[in-house]
C-alpha cells in the first residue's frame, strides 16, 4: 500500500499510519500530509504538501474547520459550520471534492489524506461488469445469543460508517433491523444524520429489511409477516425507506411463499439467497440458469413472479478475495515494500470474473463481499476494494465497481434479457449426496411449539389490545419484537446453540408475561362491561388471570373449585367466526357443574388425568415455575364452549350436589383390546460417522426405523368424547379422542425423555395410515398457506431424508375418493414413503454434531437443581382426519385456522354467583365468510388499527370456498366508528394505491394470469373482496362506540 499522506504534524512527532493499523476504520487512514491543515487554518493549494507516487494515485485532503476556506483554480470554496469540505488533490493539484461528511463533537485535526485509488466507476456497456457487493451477515443468535452478537454487530456498524465516509464510491448492505434499529437508536443526532446522508446517496442500502432474516421451512406466514412488518415500519419511519430487495441469503431452503407473498406483496423486485440442492447448482450453472424468474404461488401464476439469484458459491466472495482473516490475498502495490503482485491479483480478478460470468446471463455478475459476522474491520476490505477497483480498471478486460443489489438488479433488468420461469420451491436442500437439511424442520420441537403457541397469543392479544385501548405498558409490542427475532433462520429453526435456544425461550418468556398482562386487562374490562375509554383512562383492576401451563394440565386457579369459590371460565374466541369448542381444564374434584351465563347447566365430562401428564405436569410446574404441585387426584374436565367471533362467553364451574341435574358424567375408564390402531411408533437411527444426523441435517443410519413396541390400551368413554391411551414405550406415550360431532381425531402424544443409554441417537416418528392409494405423490404447506404437491422420488441418494419436507399446516395423501390429513400445532417435517401413509416426525435427540456449524449434538435436556439431567420430553398435538376428498380442503383450513388461534380461556371468581354475559365486537348474526381468517386487528402508534384479512383457499381447491369473498367491515367491526379505510402493501410500508410498479422480467415460457384480485375498497360500503389465496393489509381509522354491549 503506498502510504501517502505520511507527514509529520507540527504538534507531534511523526505518525506513520499505514492502512489497517492504528485507525479503526476512521476517518483518514494516513494522517498528516495536511500537517498544515488546521482548525480554523485558511487553506491553501500550496500547504498541503503531498507528493504521490505513482501516476494513478491520487490524495485526498480535508480543509478543516468552520468557515475554512481552500482555494481552486482561483475559486474559493468555503466549508460550512460542522462540516468538512474535501479537496481532492491530483499531483499536488487541488481540486474541488465532491463530499461533504460531518463529523460531530469538536473539529478534529488532520482527518485528512487517505490514499485514494479511483474507485468511481459504474455500469460500463459492453464489459462485463463485476458488482461488489459489501455484506455482513450477522445472526439474529446462533452460536452466540442475540445480545452476545450485538456487541460485534455494533463495532460493525462503527465500522462501516467510518469507511463509508472515507470514499464515497464505497456502499454497504445492512439486512437485520433487531441489530441495526438497536444501534441506530445509541447514535447521537449527528451521527444519524451521517448515516441518513448515506442512506440518501446510495452508499447504504436496506436489502431485506425484516427484524431477522427469517427460516423458510419452519416458519408460519403470519410471523413472517409480522418479524418483516416490524423492520419495515422501523426503516419507513427513520429514513422514508422502502426495501426493495429479498436478501435471504442463508436459509436453508426457500419456499413458495417467501417468493410470492414475503417477496411480491412487499413490492419487491428480486430475491437473493445462497443455498439451492447441490445437484440443482449443478445443474442450473452449467445451463446458465442460476438466475430466474420464480413464480411462487399456483393462484396467482404469472402475475406475481420475482425475479431471483442465486450465487454462483456461498455468500462470500471468490477465494483469494475474502479479507478480514479469512484467506484473501492482499494485493502489494507498494514497491518500497518489496515485489509487488498487481498483475498477479488482476489476473485472479479476471479469471474469477470469467467464471462467474460462465454462470449467468448478461454482462453483469455478482461478488458478496462479505461473510458471517464480517466488516468489524472493514477497512480490510474496502482497502483492498479500493486497489481491486483502481487496477483491474486500470487493466480494462473487465469493469469492477462498488455495487449493490439493487444497481446490480436494475443493470440486470436493463439488458432486456429473456429468462427462465421455476415453480414451486427449494425443498429440501441437500449439499451432497449424505447430506439433507430436513433435520432442521424436526429440530428443537418444544421451541417450535413454544413459538407458533404465541404466534396465536400475540394475534389474539392484539385484538384485545386493540378493542379496549393500548397502554404504553403493559402491551404486546415486546411479545411482537421476541416473536421477531426468534423468526431468525437459526432461531425457530432448532439450529442454535442450547444456550442460546435457552435465550429464546426466556425473552419469549418475559415478553408473554408483559402480554398477558395487557391481555388481562382487557379481557377484565370487557367482562365488567367497562367501555374502551373507560379502560384506559381508568385503573381497571384485573381480577383475571390465565394459565400458560394448560398443556401440562397445570392451572392452580382451576383446580381449587370449592362452592364458596366457584370458577368462571371465559373463553375469548380470536376468529372472525363462531366456534363451538371443548375446552379442557385441571380440577381436582369429581363432582362439578357447568353453567353457561344464563344458568343453564352445559354438557361438561371428566376424566382423571394420565400417568404420564402427571409426570410431566409435576416436572414441569418445578422446572418452569418453581412450584411442586401437590400430587393429589387430578381430573380433567371437559365442556363445550360456544363463542361469538371476536368475543367471548363465560361459564361458571361449581361443585354439583350429589345427582345434581346437568353435572359432569364421570369417564368409564377399562383396559381395551384394541388391534386396529391407525398410528404406528418408529424411530430412525441418527446415523454416527461420515455425515453425523445433527441439528441441521437428518441422515438416518438405516432407512428402515425401528418399530416401538406398545402395550395395553385404555378406553376413556363419557358424554362427550371416546379417547384411547396407551403407553407405546416407556417414553412415548399417545391419547386418541373423538368428541361428539367432529369427524377428527386428535391426537396428544408425548415423547421423551429419548433414551440414549443404548448410544444410540433417535428421530423419533408416528406413522398414520389410511385406505387411500396416493401413488408416490403427497402434498405439504408453505409456511402454513399454500399447499405443494411432492412427489417421491426413489431416486435420491437418502430414499427417506431426501422425501422429507417442511410442514407448518399439515400434511395429505388422497386418491380420487379418499383423504388423508394430518394437522401440526407446530413445525415438523413430514413425508409418505409408503404409499397409503403418511409419516410425522416428532422429536430428535442425537449423539453427534453435524458440522454445519452449532458444534454441538442436538442433545435437550431438562435439569432440576443438581439432580440428574434427563432428556427433554415433547407433548403435541396431532388432528388426523380421513374422508372424502372433495370434504377434505374444507377441514384443513378452517380447522388449521383453529389450531393456529385457540380459545384463550381466563379464569377468575365471580362476585355473587353472577358470570359474565357474552361479547362480541361483531355486530350479533354477522360472522367472516368461512374462506376469510382475520390475520391481524392491531392498534399502531397512531390509533389507527392494522388490519390483515386474508382469503384461505387456492384456486380450485374448493368448489366453493376457493371463489371470491366479501366481508363488511362495518358488521364486523361493530364496536368502531370506521372512518375512513386505506389500503397498504402487506407490510405496511406503502399505500397500496401508490406502490410503485413492481419490474416486469421477459420470460421464456408465457403463463397464464392469475386468480383476479379484490377491486378497490369503497370508502362508503366498506366492502373488501378478497380473491383465492389473496391477503388485504388495512388500516382503519376509527372511532370507539364507546358502547361496549353485552349480548
Ligand atoms: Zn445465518
Amino acid at each position: 500500500m503506498p502510504v501517502l499522506g505520511i507527514g509529520r504534524d507540527e504538534d507531534g512527532p511523526r505518525e506513520d499510519v499505514p492502512y489497517g493499523e492504528g485507525v479503526k476504520g476512521g476517518l483518514g487512514v494516513a494522517h498528516a500530509a495536511a500537517a498544515a491543515v488546521h482548525l480554523d487554518d485558511e487553506i491553501v493549494e500550496h500547504d498541503i504538501l503531498v507528493l504521490p507516487r505513482g501516476d494513478n494515485m491520487r490524495v485526498e485532503a480535508l480543509a478543516v474547520g468552520e468557515g475554512a476556506v481552500a482555494e481552486e483554480g482561483g475559486v474559493v470554496i468555503e466549508t460550512r459550520r460542522w462540516e468538512l469540505q474535501f479537496l481532492r488533490i491530483i499531483r499536488g493539484v487541488l481540486l474541488a471534492g465532491d463530499r461533504v461528511v460531518a463529523i460531530h463533537g469538536t473539529w478534529k485535526r488532520r482527518q485528512c489524506c487517505y490514499a485514494a485509488y479511483i474507485t468511481n466507476a459504474s455500469v460500463v456497456a459492453g464489459k462485463l461488469n463485476v458488482h461488489l457487493v459489501a455484506h455482513s451477515h450477522d445472526d439474529v443468535g446462533w452460536i452466540k445469543t442475540v445480545d452476545d452478537y450485538y456487541d460485534t454487530v455494533k463495532g460493525i456498524l462503527d465500522s462501516v460508517l467510518a469507511s463509508l465516509q472515507e470514499n464515497p464510491d464505497r456502499k454497504f448492505v445492512e439486512v437485520e433491523q433487531a441489530f441495526f434499529s438497536r444501534w441506530w437508536n445509541e447514535q447521537n443526532s449527528s451521527v444519524q444524520g451521517v448515516v441518513r446522508r448515506l442512506v440518501k446517496s446510495g452508499q447504504l442500502e436496506f436489502a431485506n429489511g425484516g427484524w431477522c432474516m427469517h427460516d423458510e421451512a419452519a416458519t408460519h406466514y403470519a410471523d413472517m409477516i409480522d418479524q418483516t412488518t416490524l423492520g419495515h415500519r422501523f426503516l419507513k419511519q427513520e429514513f422514508d425507506v422502502v426495501p426493495r430487495i429479498g436478501w435471504q441469503i442463508d436459509p436453508f431452503g426457500h419456499s413458495a411463499v417467501q417468493a410470492y407473498l414475503l417477496g411480491t406483496e412487499l413490492g419487491f423486485d428480486g430475491l437473493f439467497f445462497a443455498r439451492i440442492d447441490y445437484q440443482d447448482r449443478l445443474r442450473r450453472t452449467r445451463d446458465k440458469n442460476l438466475e430466474f424468474v420464480w413464480e411462487g404461488s399456483n393462484t396467482l401464476k404469472s402475475d406475481k413472479q420475482l425475479f431471483t439469484s442465486v450465487f454462483l458459491r456461498h455468500y462470500n466472495p471468490p477465494k483469494g478475495f475474502d479479507y478480514e482473516g479469512s484467506g484473501g490475498i492482499i494485493m502489494q502495490d507498494d514497491p518500497s515494500k518489496g515485489a509487488t503482485n498487481i498483475g498477479e491479483r488482476v489476473e485472479a480478478f479476471v479469471n474469477a470474473a470469467k467464471v462467474y460470468a460462465n454462470a449467468t446471463q448478461t454482462n453483469h455478475v455478482m461478488w458478496t463481499m462479505g461473510d458471517d459476522f464480517k466488516y468489524y474491520r472493514s477497512a480490510e476490505w474496502y482497502t483492498e476494494m479500493d486497489k481491486l477497483i483502481h487496477y483491474v480498471n486500470k487493466d480494462g478486460r473487465v469493469n469492477a465497481l462498488y455495487s449493490t443489489p439493487s444497481i446490480y438488479l436494475d443493470a440486470k433488468h436493463a439488458a432486456d434479457q429473456v429468462w427462465n420461469v421455476t415453480k414451486n420451491d427449494f425443498f429440501p436442500y441437500a449439499d451432497n449426496k449424505d447430506s439433507f437439511w430436513t433435520g432442521y424442520y424436526t429440530s428443537r420441537p418444544v421451541l417450535k411449539g413454544y413459538v407458533r403457541a404465541l404466534s396465536g397469543y400475540l394475534q389474539a392479544a392484539r385484538q384485545l389490545e386493540a378493542l379496549t385501548g393500548k397502554r404504553d405498558h403493559p402491551n404486546t409490542d415486546n411479545l411482537w419484537r421476541a416473536l421477531s427475532v426468534v423468526q431468525h433462520h437459526d432461531g425457530v429453526s432448532g439450529t442454535e446453540r442450547q444456550k442460546v435456544a435457552d435465550d429464546y425461550a426466556r425473552l419469549l418468556a418475559i415478553a408473554a408475561s408483559e402480554a398477558e398482562k395487557s391481555m388481562n386487562l382487557a379481557a377484565s374490562c370487557l367482562a365488567a362491561g367497562v367501555s374502551p375509554s373507560d379502560c384506559l383512562r381508568k385503573n381497571v383492576s384485573s381480577d383475571a388471570v390465565q394459565c400458560p401451563h394448560l398443556d401440562i394440565s397445570f392451572c392452580p386457579s382451576s383446580e381449587n373449585i370449592t362452592s364458596d369459590k366457584p370458577l368462571v371460565v371465559t373463553a375469548y374466541n380470536p376468529l372472525g367466526w363462531a366456534r363451538e369448542e371443548y375446552i379442557q381444564i385441571p380440577v381436582s374434584s369429581n363432582a362439578l357443574i357447568v353453567t353457561d351465563a344464563t344458568g343453564k347447566a352445559v354438557d361438561s365430562q371428566l376424566a382423571p388425568i394420565s400417568d404420564a401428564t402427571k409426570k410431566l405436569r409435576k416436572l414441569h410446574a418445578e422446572l418452569d415455575i418453581g412450584v411442586i404441585p401437590e400430587d393429589e387426584t387430578l381430573y380433567s374436565l371437559v365442556f363445550k364452549a360456544v363463542v361469538p367471533p371476536l368475543g367471548f362467553s363465560s361459564y361458571l364451574v361449581k361443585p354439583s350436589k350429589p345427582n345434581e341435574n346437568g353435572s359432569a358424567g364421570n369417564s368409564r375408564v377399562y383396559e381395551a383390546n384394541i388391534t386396529d390402531s391407525s398410528t404406528e411408533y418408529f424411530w430412525y437411527t441418527g446415523e454416527v460417522g461420515g455425515q453425523n444426523s445433527g441439528a441441521y441435517i437428518f441422515r438416518p443410519a438405516d432407512n428402515n426405523p425401528t418399530p416401538v413396541t406398545s402395550s395395553v390400551w385404555l378406553a376413556v368413554e363419557g358424554p362427550l368424547y371416546k379417547a384411547r391411551r396407551r403407553q407405546v414405550s416407556p417414553w412415548i406415550y399417545e391419547e386418541h379422542r373423538l368428541y361428539n360431532g367432529e369427524t377428527h381425531n386428535e391426537l396428544e402424544i408425548t415423547v421423551g425423555p429419548i433414551p440414549l443409554d443404548d448410544g444410540v441417537g433417535k428421530e423419533v416418528i408416528v406413522k398414520v395410515k389410511a385406505n387411500t392409494t396416493s401413488n408416490s405423490k403427497f402434498y405439504t404447506d408453505s409456511n402454513g398457506r399454500d399447499f405443494l404437491e411432492r412427489v417421491r422420488s426413489k431416486q435420491v441418494t437418502q430414499p427417506v431424508a431426501g422425501n422429507y419436507y417442511p410442514v407448518n399446516l399439515g400434511i395429505y395423501i388422497n386418491d380420487n375418493q379418499t383423504d388423508l390429513s394430518l394437522l401440526v400445532d407446530r413445525a415438523s417435517g413430514a413425508s409418505s414413503i409408503n404409499d397409503g401413509e403418511v409419516e410425522l416426525m416428532l422429536h430428535r435427540r442425537l449423539m453427534a454434531d453435524d458440522e454445519r456449524g452449532v458444534s454441538e449434538a442436538l442433545d435437550e435436556q431438562v435439569c432440576i437443581g443438581s439432580q440428574e439431567c434427563e432428556g427433554l420430553t415433547v407433548r403435541r398435538m396431532v388432528y388426523v382426519n380421513s374422508g372424502p376428498v372433495k370434504e377434505a380442503s374444507r377441514w384443513r383450513r378452517l380447522k388449521g385456522q383453529r389450531i393456529y388461534s385457540p380459545l384463550q380461556l381466563f379464569f377468575s371468581t365471580p362476585s355473587g354467583q353472577n358470570v359474565p354475559k357474552q361479547f362480541s365486537m361483531v355486530k350479533s348474526g354477522y360472522a367472516l365468510p368461512d374462506n376469510v381468517a382475520l390475520l391481524t386487528i392491531q392498534e399502531l402508534e397512531d390509533k389507527s388499527i392494522l388490519v390483515r384479512l386474508a382469503h384461505l383457499f387456492e384456486a380450485g381447491e374448493d368448489d366453493t370456498l376457493s371463489k371470491p369473498a366479501n366481508v363488511q367491515l362495518k358488521q364486523l367491526f361493530w364496536h368502531w366508528e370506521i372512518q375512513g379505510v386505506n389500503e397498504l402493501s402487506l407490510s405496511t410500508n406503502q399505500d397500496k394505491s401508490s406502490m410503485k410498479r413492481r419490474m416486469e422480467w421477459k420470460v421464456a415460457e408465457k403463463s397464464e394470469g392469475g386468480a383476479k384480485r379484490g377491486a378497490r375498497i369503497d370508502q362508503k360500503s366498506l366492502l373488501v373482496e378478497l380473491g383465492p389465496m389473496e391477503i388485504r393489509t388495512l388500516q382503519l381509522t376509527v372511532k370507539p362506540k364507546n358502547v361496549v354491549t353485552l349480548i
